[in-house]
């Protein structure tokens, strides 16, 4: 038989399948093979009676990896969709399919060696084998006989390895291997919980269970109880002999979760996290391939679950960025995952309580199925939330980066003993400029997108559209010379607690002190105890943490990322505000919630302080088709990184010109085009230049395949290219 084998090598040249000769292999399975004058790994993609390479030529395959097969053929479906969608390599996305420590056998089944007393002697016998005077011999003997199999390890620490040795060398003991699973998140204890479902819940659940499959958006405020809707759907699922997978973004897939959905579901739950240690996540990925867990929960890969017969796919938290990889292989879960709903004929559930605006569109286009949860469980209200104009702080002769509501507030809380987060925006800290006195944001009279300060030339650049403006020294609204480039670190506002609150203890939660699973562990944990009062973090304090005692939580920058040069920057600021404003008052205590701003008007903080998505999805959907932008056209951008500029630019050049011809193919598919260098000018040494464009719903598809063949035909040694379609982000 002939074999066609993708080479486990990521690199243009070897990006096409190889023929093998070979028999009795099962196609997705991993096998090594002879490739030049070595030995690597590759994966079995196809199989035929004759191939057009010369017998002389062809090669055998030295062995296969596994004794599983280890990608399915629903599998190499989903990789060679993704391939294909996102113009990726086959091997980038095969990768994505198994655990990276299984390649290149970085990872091996956890075997333990067990010993027991040899069946064949009676009691007697055994111990008139052992002399006399040898006493560990005897203890060791005597241990096995009361305790049963015992690890090897455990015998050799405690009577040691000699012992051990010569008993086995008597035939006295046997020893014998098991492989053992490593379950992840040991210390997460199994809780059960089960409620009674409200008549919206019900109402979702009976939705997402109609045999006929479809596409649903669940759409519920914090706290209105969709993950026991998930809950709900799963355990039916599972119950009808089917399995599920259940995505969470990567930075919410904290205890609490895991604890619930173990307590519901024992050990049929697998987690797949990149926080596990490499063996764990091999073996759950390995209980999922052999049919013992029926539920996959993880992040973005976990779409790749090796699952067969999926009952459903639930994407928790949909409007999550990190649903979208941003460096390579890049894909979105969402497409992913509605393509492996439709392979399965089982319906997809995108939850979440800011939904994206993108989904909401399709929601409202019934595109999408939408079910609303609209009220609390616990019939709380929503935080009580304050805007805090921090332009009147300034001209009040408050220049703190605390307003004086924060302080009192802040001492409030501290005096009731209850606790408080302040909250940092860092998304999109790029250096925008702006006005302390007036507020005013310098923007792009083009794109309404604030223009970014670029210190190497001293001017002021739009992103979008690459217009340049002087700096200014005086604010061209107020005629202040306040100007402000900036942001403050949380390092800064630890310190100024300090002062303000000697006594107050303080945590810091952020990427510095968050390096480690454990090191973001402690943190929540200690806080949970109560062990401060204060927590100062960035985003990650805005998914998912439960503090009952928490009844303020202060915004020091609600507006930094309203400024950020991207135009998804008012949806994203909205999500995020309404994520962290949800962080108070969760329990019996109401909570209240202070934003400082120097743009207490704009629209975006107004409809978050209310909490009131429909009115921000209103306003900013027309703005979205007034101005051209996703979800009514596709943004797309080709990239270019390298060391040596120059070869960048060559190659941009070169396919700008052909970009160029495309457009008079298509008048009317371009809304915008343009090349220019990155907003991240270079990254970690490599320049980065792009071509930025805009494309027509109508024609995006087809100009897109257009300019990814215009991309492979034309290459540059050493200049790395991709194509990026609705990036997040487009630094
Ligand atoms: P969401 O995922 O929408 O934020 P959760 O599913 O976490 O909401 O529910 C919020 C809280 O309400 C949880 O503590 C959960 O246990 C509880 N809860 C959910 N559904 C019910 C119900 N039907 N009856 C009582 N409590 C519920
Ligand atoms: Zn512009
Ligand atoms: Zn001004």
């Amino acid at each position: 038989m002939i074999y066609q084998v993708i080479v486990d090598i990521s690199n243009s040249q070897v990006d096409r399948v190889f023929d093998y000769t070979g028999e009795g292999i099962s196609v997705g399975s991993r096998v090594c093979v002879p490739f030049g004058n070595r030995l690597i790994e590759g994966f079995v993609v196809g199989q035929k009676e004759t191939t057009d390479v010369p017998i002389s030529k062809l090669k055998a395959i030295e062995r296969p990896l596994d004794d599983f097969v280890a990608l399915s053929e629903q599998i190499l479906g989903l990789c060679s969709f993704v391939c294909k969608k996102y113009h990726l390599r086959l091997v980038d996305a095969l990768r994505l399919a198994i655990p990276s420590e299984m390649r290149a056998n970085r990872i091996a089944p956890l075997v333990k060696r067990k010993a027991r007393l040899s069946d064949l002697l009676t009691k007697e016998e055994i111990f008139s084998r052992i002399k006399q005077n040898a006493k560990t011999q005897r203890a060791l003997a005597e241990f096995l006989l009361k305790e049963g199999d015992t690890n090897t390890e455990v015998l050799s620490k405690r009577f040691g390895y000699a012992a051990l040795k010569s008993l086995r060398e008597k035939g006295i003991v046997e020893t014998y291997d098991v492989t053992v699973k490593r379950k992840p998140y040991k210390a997460v204890s199994d809780t059960l919980t089960n409620h009674i479902l409200t008549d919206e819940q019900t109402a979702a659940v009976n939705a997402i269970l109609d045999p006929v499959p479809a596409e649903f958006l669940l759409w519920g405020v914090t706290g209105s109880g969709k993950t026991e809707v998930y809950m709900s759907v799963i355990r039916r699922v599972v119950e009808s002999g089917k399995t599920a997978i259940m995505l969470v973004p990567e930075i919410s897939l904290t205890p609490n979760v895991l604890k619930l959905f173990r307590g519901r579901f024992g050990d049929t739950v697998a987690i797949l996290h990149s926080g596990l240690s490499a063996g764990e996540r091999y073996d759950e990925w390995l209980r999922l391939k052999r049919g013992e867990a029926k539920i996959a929960i993880g992040a973005r890969s976990a779409v790749f679950a090796p699952l067969e017969n999926i009952g459903v796919i639930i994407i928790d938290e949909e409007h999550d960025s990190s649903y979208q990889s941003d460096n390579n292989p890049r894909y979105d879960t969402r497409d992913v995952a509605q393509y492996r709903c439709r392979q399965n004929g089982c319906s997809l559930v995108l939850g979440s309580a800011t939904p994206s605006l993108e989904s909401f569109y399709k929601a409202q286009n019934k595109e999408y199925k939408l079910l609303t949860l609209s009220q609390r469980i616990n019939k709380m209200p929503l935080p009580d939330v304050s805007i805090v104009d921090m332009t009147e702080e300034t001209r009040a002769g408050n220049n703190d980066i605390f307003s004086r509501e924060l302080v009192e507030e802040l001492t409030r809380v501290i005096n009731e003993g209850n606790q408080a987060i302040l909250f940092l925006n860092r998304r999109g800290y790029s250096s925008f400029v702006m006005c302390n006195k007036c507020g005013y944001v310098a923007k792009c009279p083009d794109c309404d997108v604030s223009l970014t300060y670029h210190k190497e030339d001293n001017l002021l650049k739009c992103h979008y559209c690459g217009r340049q403006f002087r700096v200014f020294d005086n604010c061209p609204k107020c005629k202040s010379p306040y100007i402000r480039q900036g942001r403050v670190g949380d390092q800064q506002v630890e310190a100024r607690l300090k002062q303000l609150f000697p006594d107050v203890k303080v945590l810091r939660m952020d990427a510095d002190t968050t390096q480690t699973k454990d090191g973001l562990l402690k943190i929540l944990d200690a806080f949970g105890k109560r062990e401060a009062q204060i927590l100062v973090g960035t985003q990650m304090l805005a998914k998912g943490h439960d503090f009952p005692y928490v009844t303020l939580v202060g915004i020091l920058n609600g507006d930094q990322s309203l400024h950020y040069d991207n135009y998804l920057a008012a949806e994203k600021n909205f999500q995020l505000l309404t994520q962290v404003a949800g962080r108070s008052g969760r329990d019996k205590r109401q909570g209240k919630v202070i934003l400082q701003t120097y743009t207490p008007r704009h629209y975006c903080l107004q409809y978050a302080a209310r909490q009131d998505y429909l009115g921000f999805y209103k306003r900013e959907i027309n703005l979205r088709e007034a101005s051209e932008f996703p979800p009514f056209s596709v943004v797309a951008r080709v990239m270019y990184t390298g060391e040596e500029s120059q070869r960048c630019i060559d190659l941009l050049n070169r396919h700008y010109a052909d970009i160029e011809k495309l457009q008079n193919t298509y008048p009317d598919g371009f809304l915008f085009l343009q090349k220019m260098r990155c907003p991240l000018r270079r990254l970690q040494g490599k320049h980065r230049f792009e071509i930025l464009m805009r494309l027509s719903n109508a024609c995006a598809e087809e100009i897109l395949e257009t300019i990814y063949k215009i991309v492979d035909k034309d290459t540059e040694d050493k200049v790395l290219v991709f194509t990026e379609v609705n990036p997040q982000n487009l630094t």
